[in-house]
């Protein structure tokens, strides 16, 4: 069997142009485009190239961006005085504060301190929590590409062996959440899991996101299994993702390529969190 390879460059793509639309009806109805605002300290250059990424994605939707650059040493407190000004300031509906933060400051304190209504990473403990809970909420970005990357693949996770390799709060977790949520099996594994292969060799959906080059192996992979790589490494210059891509793909119903799969769908996601988050400002739905 040869994979099916789930493009998720073209699905981001269709994504995006669906979104132009609706972000320009938003921006019609209310004489104010949805904005995103992100907050990057130090000159970390991945960090840097993915906020200018995301800045340019939403320029190409008809979303606002502003961004905020801060000195590697910004004390912790005037960082998150600015994440107050963004929480008040009613032109700015998203939050976006860039990881990793310098040893300084707490992604704890930073995503306690944001808006929940403008948080559009879902990272905040009321939207961890709302996702724990079923109840609707903004939810992580590259969780919600992950899910709507095996839903094209056609493969529904009711009833289905789900197995996420990685218990990260930003991807694992909630996405182990969503595919609970959609009425999987799922099994969380992680760096103390006994018999990685036991667990992944009976999945019918395989996510990985833990940042090892070529961790999943064919030997590992149920034959026909949705495999979704998320997992991201530089090895000698070459994006490297978790999925050994070449051997798997022989054995796999549905894969994704490394670049090219998880990450596109991630920044639509945004996109789409960002105009979400702008609906629940502005739209609020009556009690
Ligand atoms: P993370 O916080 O470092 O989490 C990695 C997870 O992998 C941890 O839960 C860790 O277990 C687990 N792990 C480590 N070695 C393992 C092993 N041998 N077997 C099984 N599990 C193992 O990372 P993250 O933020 O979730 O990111 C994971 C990867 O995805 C990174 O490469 C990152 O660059 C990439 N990423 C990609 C995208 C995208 O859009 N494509 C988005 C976000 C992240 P413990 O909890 O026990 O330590």
């Amino acid at each position: 069997m040869t994979a099916a390879i789930l493009d998720g460059t073209a699905l981001a793509r269709s994504r995006r142009a669906a979104l132009i639309a609706q972000v320009g009806e938003f921006t019609e109805r209310h004489g104010t485009a949805p904005c995103l605002a992100a907050v990057l300290a130090g000159d970390d250059p991945a960090s840097h190239a993915y906020v200018a990424s995301k800045a340019k994605a939403s320029g190409r939707v008809g979303i606002r961006s502003e961004t905020f650059h801060l000195p590697a040493d910004v004390p912790a407190a005037e960082y998150l005085a600015l994440i107050d000004t963004l929480n008040r300031r009613p032109d700015v509906h998203g939050i976006l504060p860039q990881l990793p933060l310098p040893p300084q400051i707490s992604a704890e304190a930073v995503f306690a301190r944001v808006d929940p209504a403008k948080d559009v990473d879902g990272l905040t403990p009321v939207n961890m929590g709302r996702l724990t809970l079923g109840r609707p909420g903004l939810v992580p970005c590259t969780p919600l590409g992950i899910m709507a990357l095996i839903d094209a693949a056609g493969v529904s996770p009711a009833g289905a062996e789900a197995v996420m390799v990685g218990r990260s709060n930003i991807v694992g977790k909630p996405t182990a959440l969503l595919l609970l949520a959609r009425h999987a099996t799922v099994t969380l594994c992680h760096s103390r899991t006994r018999d990685l292969l036991a667990h992944t060799g009976r999945a019918d959906i395989l996510v990985s996101a833990v940042g090892s080059p070529h961790l999943i192996r064919a030997h590992m992979v149920k034959p026909g299994a949705v495999v979704i790589d998320v997992g991201l490494s530089r090895v000698d210059g070459r994006i490297v993702g978790d999925v050994d891509f070449d051997t798997v793909r022989e054995v796999a119903g549905a894969i994704t390529p490394m670049p090219g799969g998880t990450g596109p769908m991630t920044i639509a996601m945004l996109l789409e969190n960002t105009l979400d988050a702008a609906r629940r400002q502005l739209e609020p739905v009556p009690a």
